[in-house]
């Protein structure tokens, strides 16, 4: 008999306008799924991922289970991005943990994809459980770079694995025995990348209510930066196990790792590409997450009691007066002022595009805004055979970046990414052919 108790926090940050972040917490079941894709793309997979995963998974409540929804709300989320050209190149990160009965007795069953992580705080020590899906993380597992090179690498935001990106995905999943007294974390990277591990296990060692513990983690993020959003579930093993001989071994030991990463993809922060930076306060919320940016429609009310149409005076034929004529050279001003500001939007947005195979940079809004077209302000030269080709759907769409040096700098890395999966790593060069802009020649031979 296991007894759990959960509380979970999620929050947009400081600098996001709109929260991908999406959080399931039910009593057997806890996920953060952490979305990402140009315009609503990155809350619609995250949404789908949730809501397949709890459907496939009430279906079978087993670890084989909690595989197979993982597998379905990938198929699910891959489906809706290829038969919708807005939501081309979405994806998600996933991170799950279900309490599932075994013959030997119940055992929480976890699943990860991406870079969203799970933890344990057992002891006092708090243990990290998943292996992020990065490209920084896979040179470690192939011992090709230390974690403290990881988690400073300028690659350990490119993710390998996301949902949605292809149309079939394998999961890290494994098996654990809930001990009384454990605590389990699971959390995007916004809170990750903000605070240290220390810093999540003074919180987990002081702060007894799961809840509180989730938005002071939350809270925490917040005020190191905020910079993306935030996420955090924490379980709590009420009634459990009691005998630690048998406790499950952490994914490295059990989960498969990848074998090929000839083509892993470099998804890249697309994440970053789908939100405009604002200085807004952030506000920390308990519970499942829910939609951000809903709209509510104003119900039908009832008529005015004044709207009774009233006798209207007849006017006798209307002269050109001088309020006539300030009227119309105000409006003037604020149609060209409008006008201008639109320019001045689109001239300073930046993305990259495909031009047949090649990676371009585009002025302007993926699409068009107003009318106005986006022009080519640089060819890379760089090809999509040099990216990988599951970024490919995203650069389709067009990978929108706040400035032209951080544009040519997101090619680079793609390039980067690419190169440094092969092995032995080659000599790679970003970019030659541009017109306008050289894209930095980078070789990554080193970088491992
Ligand atoms: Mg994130």
């Amino acid at each position: 008999m296991t007894v759990l108790r959960s509380g979970s926090a999620s929050d947009v940050g400081r600098v996001r306008t709109v929260n991908e972040d999406r959080v399931l917490e039910s009593p057997t079941l806890f996920a953060v799924a952490d979305g990402m894709g140009g315009h609503a793309g990155g809350e619609v997979a995250a949404s789908i991922a949730i809501d397949s995963l709890q459907a496939g998974f009430s279906r079978s409540q087993t670890l084989d289970g909690l595989t197979e929804a993982v597998e379905e709300a990938n198929r699910a989320v891959w489906e809706r991005g290829v038969g919708d050209q807005a939501l081309r190149g979405m994806g998600t990160t996933v991170v799950a943990a279900a309490l599932v009965a075994t013959d030997e007795g119940d055992r929480l069953a976890l699943a990860n994809v991406g870079d969203s992580r799970a933890y344990r705080f057992h002891d006092g020590e708090l243990l990290q459980l998943s292996v992020d899906h990065s490209v920084a993380e896979e040179l470690v597992a192939r011992g090709e770079l230390s974690q403290a090179e990881a988690d400073i690498h300028p690659h350990r935001h490119i993710l390998t694995r996301a949902l949605g990106i292809t149309p079939e995905v394998e999961a890290d999943v494994w098996e654990i025995v809930p001990l009384a007294g454990d605590r389990y974390l699971l959390c995007s990277d916004g809170l990750s990348n903000e605070v240290t591990v220390d810093v999540i296990a003074g919180v987990l060692s002081s702060v007894p209510d799961p809840r509180a513990a989730a938005e002071t983690l939350v809270a925490l993020a917040n005020e190191a930066g905020g910079n993306d959003n935030i996420t955090t579930i924490v379980v709590d093993v009420l009634v459990g196990e009691t005998d630690p001989a048998t406790n499950g071994a952490p994914p490295t030991a059990t989960a498969e790792q990848p074998s090929d990463l000839t083509g892993a993809v470099a998804l890249a922060d697309i994440r970053d590409a789908s939100t405009t930076p604002t200085g807004g306060p952030a506000t920390a919320t308990g519970g499942p997450a829910t939609a951000v940016g809903a709209k509510a429609i104003e119900a039908p009310g009832e008529p005015s009691v004044d709207a009774a149409p009233r006798p209207r005076k007849v006017k006798g034929p209307r002269r050109v007066t001088f309020r006539v004529l300030l009227f119309l050279v105000v409006l003037g001003a604020l149609a060209y002022g409008a006008y201008y500001l639109i320019k001045v939007y689109v001239g300073d947005s930046y993305f990259v595009g495909l031009k047949g195979n090649q990676l371009v940079i585009y002025q302007g809004r993926p699409g068009g805004f107003l009318g106005l077209e986006p022009k080519i302000v640089s060819r890379t030269g760089v090809t999509t055979a040099q990216v990988g080709s599951l970024v490919v759907p995203a650069l389709r769409s067009g990978v929108q970046e706040p400035t032209r040096t951080a544009a040519t700098r997101y090619v680079s890395h793609l390039v980067e990414a690419q190169c440094s999966l092969q092995s032995p790593p080659p000599s790679c060069t970003a970019a030659t052919t541009t017109t306008t802009t050289t894209i930095p020649t980078t070789t990554v031979a080193g970088t491992a």
